[in-house]
């Protein structure tokens, strides 16, 4: 088989606020944050402070690098050029039009670009109109089983449906983040300084909130597990190689199996690998056992989706949200075992309105959490519930969707009141000295571990 020498472009929207293609199944999010000082301050600093390109992107270049090809990773348009044998493009809902404008400048190299990732997999229509291949399906597991698809790739657009099943993630090589390193280092300020990686321990959501969620659109409605022992291997390899000092947990729900999580926590332990690591997980899940070993194997922030205390917006979502004693209750354990719980909310649900979100807010402020995140609810193309909006979209572009902005014309609410409520909650929460002292305070301990093993 013909070895190639590949571009790998992420290529993003310039603006003021982060964008991430990672997150939110990889359709990627915009911190869109309006409104006052504290939003924009916000809005700065985790532009700033955080950086980490799709898994399935540093996947997808670890099998191709496996197969024998050379890869190299940009964020930079400027370098392409005719050194190489095709260009291969990360996609998103949140950079889309960038992207398409990527592969117009592209093209002029007379190469074959293809364009991987779940949004280009769900929404292939603009790549193959803008000239591109579009690769259906998991990019890493998929070109693993499917070996052949890179070498035969032209520069007529095409639709590739690979014609083998996936491969195990177990059989799967290690992504390839050196080569990611090598351009532009991946860093997550809310786990403290020095270098973080993003890494999966399992794969699949089979949830009913799926309605509204593009993650099982990403990774499928079935759960598949990492083995622990490659898992824990990994974390030790990029410890070693890229001095990595933290690692974030991307599962859609880390805690689906709890004897998974206390094997893989006591595996960390007895390793004496004294690493900081975060986790989104449910509340339901949470128990005082549960939070300690987890907390002795480092782990320092949980990402909770609540979502609304509006029970009729729960319903039509379909999601099943821990009773608000259990959510109470689970907050305080993790808190106490000093682990940040960053809350997150959305408003604009189907049947939410003013009055349901000011109450939403007042329950979000009253929660003995560390971080809290109001976003705004966005019909994905894609998920089931798309059906329902399709008529409503106001959107013009794709690139709106950054899930700060109210994308359709919302029964009770409209974008000014939006954008009230957004600088209302965070303002509300972030101005609070208390609060800004407990971030602070939980940040030096996270240093304090990682430089001195302590805590
Ligand atoms: S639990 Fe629901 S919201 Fe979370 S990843 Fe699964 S389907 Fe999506």
């Amino acid at each position: 088989m013909q070895k190639l020498k590949i571009l790998f472009l992420d290529i993003y929207k310039k603006e003021g606020f982060r964008i991430n293609k990672d997150v939110n199944g990889a359709f990627g999010t915009g911190n869109n944050y309006i409104g006052g000082f504290f939003t924009k301050f916000l809005a700065k600093y985790q532009k700033e402070s955080i950086f980490w390109p799709p898994i399935y992107f540093a996947s997808t270049m670890g099998v191709a690098e496996k197969l024998g090809n050379t890869c190299k990773y940009s964020t930079r348009l400027k370098d392409a050029n005719n050194d190489f044998d095709l260009f291969i493009l990360s996609s998103s809902i949140v950079a889309c039009e960038t992207e398409l404008k990527a592969i117009e400048y592209l093209k002029d190299f007379d190469l074959p670009i293809l364009v991987i990732g779940p949004f280009a997999s769900t929404c292939p229509e603009k790549y193959i109109q803008q000239g591109a291949n579009v690769l259906i399906g998991e990019p890493d597991t998929t070109l693993f089983s499917n070996s052949e698809i890179l070498s035969q790739l032209t520069t007529l657009s095409k639709l590739i449906y690979p014609s083998n099943k996936q491969t195990k993630l177990e059989n799967l090589p290690m992504p390839s983040w050196e080569n990611i390193f090598e351009h532009k280092k991946c860093v997550m300020g809310f786990l403290g300084t020095g270098y973080s990686l993003p890494i999966y321990a399992s794969r699949g959501c089979p949830y009913s909130c799926f309605n509204y969620c593009t993650y099982p659109l990403q990774q499928g409605r079935n759960l598949r597990n990492e083995s622990i022992n490659r898992l824990v291997d990994q974390i030790e390899f990029y410890i070693k190689r890229l001095k990595v000092k933290s690692f974030l947990f991307r599962d859609p729900v880390f805690t689906i199996n709890r004897t998974r999580v206390i094997d893989i926590c006591n595996e960390i332990i007895k390793r004496k690998i004294k690493i900081v690591w975060g986790a989104e997980l449910h509340l339901k899940d949470i128990d005082i056992e549960l939070a300690r070993i987890m907390a002795k194997a480092g782990l320092r922030i949980v990402f909770v989706g609540i979502e609304s205390i509006n029970p009729e917006s729960i319903k039509k979502t379909k999601r099943q949200n821990a009773p608000i004693d259990k959510q109470l209750r689970s907050i305080k354990i993790l808190e106490k075992n000093g682990i940040s719980v960053k809350a997150m909310f959305i408003f604009g649900f189907p049947g939410d309105n003013l009055k349901n979100a000011l109450k939403t807010i007042n329950y979000a402020l009253s929660l003995p959490i560390t971080y809290l995140q109001f976003s705004v609810f966005t019909p994905y193309p894609g998920t089931p519930i798309f059906s329902e909006y399709k008529d409503k979209i106001t959107a013009k572009n794709f690139e709106e969707y950054t899930q700060w902005d109210l994308v359709f014309n919302h029964e009770n609410l409209t974008n000014i009141d939006i954008k009230y409520l957004l600088n209302k909650s965070y303002t509300n929460f972030y101005s609070s000295i208390l609060r800004l002292a407990r971030i602070f305070y939980r940040i030096t301990k996270i240093e304090l571990r990682k430089r001195f093993g302590i805590f």
